[in-house]
């Protein structure tokens, strides 16, 4: 049942007897009834049939017993090792006691979506042998003021409880999204928000060293710019851990974890899939093997082979292939759209393209599928034009042969205006070094036109001088509706403007 659905059955019950008693029905034969089915329903709750309270259904699902290790999590080296140094604050209780060091109350997990913060919060409940109670932000969140801070309260019960009834001298509070009940507040408007982290912040000041049992809470958040500062002072989530998107290695490690109970093939490369799968979260790895899996068992094989690998990279990647078909014109111009973006890419980083295809995928009506980059986590300023001047091919290409463009950039475009953001706070840009706030917005529109004529001018001229290879590249790709990376390089080497 939905959480407001069962506070309106509560608020409508008290109601109804004031309105029968007021009409002149017996009541009582009611309200006996309702305390036996209140004391079976406790009674049901107690043994532990039902939870209700903080999470309700969802937070069932996720305190299921968390015997999850650091081991059966990949890659996060750093971010582990960050964590069980500050959850030995938790198990040396004596020793931090001993020299007075105050108790680690909060623990702040920040990064991407997917990237294995729960799973952290679990193995760390088993690293303490703790009890694990979680919840996620959104669950406080009601339209009645109080019940969101109620659920709080509930929240630390549930912890204490369990621990005692467990035997534990330890419980770890992880709540997920931590950002929607813990955002910047603005003014003194009070919101229904404000008292729900409020009793947050009053339950994280009322944890001591001495109680038992010891408490931590660990939160988590894609969003750490959001969150008041009240949260984030000392004494409360004082400890940031960040939880990055794996690296090369890291990528493989989660490859292996999750290939762990599928029967894979003589030739499945996983090291080579994780150079592929470049930007994947761990959550996506994880979709990357499913999705392979079921290939193999569509196609009756026994064994998960590379392919499968591949074809399951370039699902998760783009979506699934779609069956919407579309008209020769409409075709022609995803083709021209798609050798835009791929020519650009082999003229700055030549070898870099290794595929074009005009099959339509979720949302894409074709696309252009780039060989593994070479980790990296700084860019100069010419390598972000030119990432930018590969997403402007699209729009370049189809202004090239139409003269004009068509909705299928919009997505190119706000990758453009995202990679000139960051230039400009980067200070890559003649803004010079610059705080967003001193500039005007139409200081930033001006800087942002400028950069991005520039850039599309440069596109149009270098895909203008290598018409011949667009020409051929787009002849068979409207045959063949793909082009490898090595037919297309074939294109460029028989030309005489050659890159490379
Ligand atoms: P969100 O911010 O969306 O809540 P999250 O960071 O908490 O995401 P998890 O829920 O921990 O991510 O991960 C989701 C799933 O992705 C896991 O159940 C697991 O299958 C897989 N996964 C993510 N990261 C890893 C990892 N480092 N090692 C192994 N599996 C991982």
């Amino acid at each position: 049942m939905p959480k407001w659905s069962k506070e309106a059955v509560i608020g409508f019950i008290p109601v109804m007897f004031v309105f029968l008693a007021f009409i002149g029905v017996n009541i009582v034969p009611l309200l006996v009834a309702g305390m036996l089915i209140g004391a079976l329903f406790f009674i049901v709750k107690m043994k532990g049939g039902i939870a209700v309270g903080a999470g309700g259904e969802r937070k069932r699902k996720k305190n299921g017993p968390a015997k999850l290790t650091f081991e059966e999590i990949g890659g996060q080296d750093n971010a582990k090792q960050e964590l069980r140094e500050a959850l030995d604050f938790l198990i040396r209780h004596e020793e931090i006691k001993k020299f007075g060091i105050r108790p680690l109350k909060g623990i702040l997990l920040t990064g991407p979506p997917g990237t294995g913060k729960t799973l952290m919060a679990k193995a760390a409940a088993h690293y303490t042998n703790s009890v694990f109670v979680a919840a996620s932000g959104s669950e406080f969140v009601e339209m009645y003021v109080g019940v969101g801070a109620g659920r709080i309260r509930d929240l630390f019960k549930d912890a204490r409880t369990r621990a005692a009834k467990e035997n534990k001298q330890s419980a770890i509070i992880f709540i997920d999204e931590i950002d929607v009940i813990g955002g910047k507040r603005e003014g003194g408007q009070q919101r229904e928000y404000d008292q729900t982290l409020n009793q947050l912040l009053t339950e994280m000041d009322g944890i001591f060293t001495a109680d038992a049992p010891r408490i931590l809470v660990i939160a988590a958040t894609n969003r750490k710019e959001m969150l008041d500062s009240a949260l984030l002072r000392p004494g409360r989530f004082d400890r940031h851990i960040q939880v990055d998107l794996p690296d090369k290695k890291g990528r493989a490690h989660i490859l292996k974890l999750h290939a762990g109970n599928k029967p894979l093939g003589a030739d499945v490369d996983l090291d080579k899939i994780a150079e592929e799968a470049y930007g994947f979260s761990g959550a996506q790895l994880e979709s990357v093997m499913n999705e392979a899996a079921i290939y193999t068992m569509r196609a009756n094989e026994e064994y998960i082979l590379q392919r499968h690998l591949s074809m399951a990279i370039d699902k998760v990647m783009m979506g699934e292939r779609s069956d919407r078909e579309s008209n020769i014109e409409e075709k022609k111009r995803v083709a021209i759209h798609e050798l835009g973006h791929a020519i650009m890419a082999e003229l700055v980083r030549p070898g870099s393209v290794k595929q074009v295809a005009l099959s339509p995928r979720g949302k894409a009506l074709g696309y252009v599928r780039h060989n593994p980059q070479q980790e990296q986590y700084l860019y100069t300023k010419s390598f972000l034009e030119e990432q930018i001047m590969i997403a402007l091919g699209g729009a370049a290409a189809e202004e090239m042969y139409y003269g004009g463009r068509s909705t299928g950039s919009s997505n190119d475009f706000e990758q453009s205006l995202n990679i000139v953001e960051t230039m400009m706070k980067s200070g890559l840009t003649s803004l010079g070094i610059i705080n967003m706030n001193m500039v005007t917005t139409e200081e930033l529109m001006k800087e942002n036109n400028v950069i991005l004529e520039d850039l599309m001018n440069r596109t149009k001229f270098l895909l203008g001088q290598n018409r011949a290879i667009f020409d051929n590249s787009l002849d068979i790709l409207m045959r063949e509706e793909i082009l490898s990376g090595d037919q297309f390089r074939c294109q460029f080497r028989e030309n005489t403007l050659l890159p490379a």
